[in-house]
């Protein structure tokens, strides 16, 4: 029995691939190279290139190497984007899960971890850490993009013989920490990625989008979480429906924010590098502060972090974009 990764050469399910083999288990990846790279995939596994929403690839896939399990990452995962082309991500991440459910449904896959976000939630005026029961409104294509998968897959999970379990991540970062792979998007937008790039003098600074917020310093708070503890969760999970547990939405984060300012200032620290920084407009689709409460984590899975530590997702960060420095030849190509 296999477990099929879909977005596994992207950057979080690079680090799932390598966490599953860590565990001993057989790994199939499906992924079509779009933003994820082929050298970043951990030799051990099974490659093929292609579209989630390619049924037929699907049901080769399940049927050669009976797939017990799906752990769902490929999709579009830019806010900013989505607000500009909504259509593609409700493609990308909503029509072609709904081809993936279908064929794990009618292949007989019985387990399904699916890559959710914390933008299902939006804004909540009272900036606490969210709960899975907090009120769902996404101000984003992308958040409801993701909901409507959480949706399909709860109501498949009631009419078929399969249970999945939602994982709704906060704002992931770092790189593995014996850098076997780490974060390699091009033309990157995520803050610490942003940063990292900025410090290391791959681009000329950084803009921060909205010092109006309400909020200490008039910057978006966001809940930080290690690439690597986000893996173990997930791994996590799986054993916890493989061993009867019934299908679940949990919070993926430490419970704790940090301001895009504290960010910047915590690179500037590290590396000794005063990079420009410009206060710019707001962007839009952002919420103020997003924080996890995580507690069903912890309690359904025994999750116990182990890099709750935003200094050593920045160090680990930051090599991984020194290490990738000495790869930009393979950047230029697929
Ligand atoms: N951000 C910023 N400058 C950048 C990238 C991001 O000020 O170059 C801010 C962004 O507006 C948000 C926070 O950093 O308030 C986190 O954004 P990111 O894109 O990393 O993740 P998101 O929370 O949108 O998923």
């Amino acid at each position: 029995m296999s477990i099929l990764v879909t977005g596994g050469a992207g950057y979080i399910g690079s680090h799932m691939v390598w966490e599953l083999l860590d565990a001993g288990h057989e790994v199939v990846v499906l992924d079509r190279l779009s933003t994820g790279f082929q050298w970043a995939l951990a030799p051990g596994a099974k490659f093929y290139r292609g579209d989630i929403g390619d049924r037929h690839v699907l049901d080769e896939i399940i049927l050669t190497h009976r797939i017990s399990a799906i752990i769902h990452f490929a999709g579009s995962v830019i806010v900013p984007e989505s607000v500009s082309d909504p259509l593609s991500y409700y493609d990308n991440n909503t029509a072609k899960s709904r081809t993936l459910i279908a064929a794990a449904v009618e292949g007989g896959v019985k387990h399904f971890v699916f890559s959710s976000t914390a933008a299902v939630y939006g804004t909540h005026e009272d900036m606490k850490p969210v709960r899975e029961t907090a009120r769902l409104k996404p101000e984003s294509p992308y958040g409801t993009s993701k909901l409507m998968t959480e949706m399909m897959l709860k109501d498949a999970a009631v009419a078929h013989d399969f249970n999945y379990t939602v994982l709704r991540y906060f704002n992931v970062a770092g790189a593995d920490p014996s850098l076997r792979t780490g974060q390699s998007t091009r033309g990157a937008t995520h803050l610490i990625k942003v940063a990292c790039e900025a410090a290391l003098g791959k681009r000329p600074g950084i803009d921060v989008f909205g010092v109006d917020y309400p909020t200490l310093d008039g910057t978006c708070i966001r809940d930080y979480i290690h690439v690597s503890d986000l893996a173990a969760v997930h791994l996590l999970a799986l054993e916890r429906m493989q061993s009867g547990g019934k299908s679940i939405v949990a919070n993926c984060g430490y419970g704790h924010g940090f301001s895009v300012l504290e960010v910047l200032n915590r690179v500037k620290s590290i590396t000794g590098n005063d990079f420009p920084v410009r206060f710019a407009p707001r962007r839009s689709g952002d919420a103020v502060s997003v924080v996890a409460d995580s507690t069903i984590a912890h309690s359904e899975f025994n999750w116990i972090p182990k890099y709750d530590d935003l200094s050593l997702i920045l160090k680990t960060a930051l090599s991984w974009e020194e290490q990738l420095s000495s790869r930009e030849v393979d950047l230029s190509v697929s």
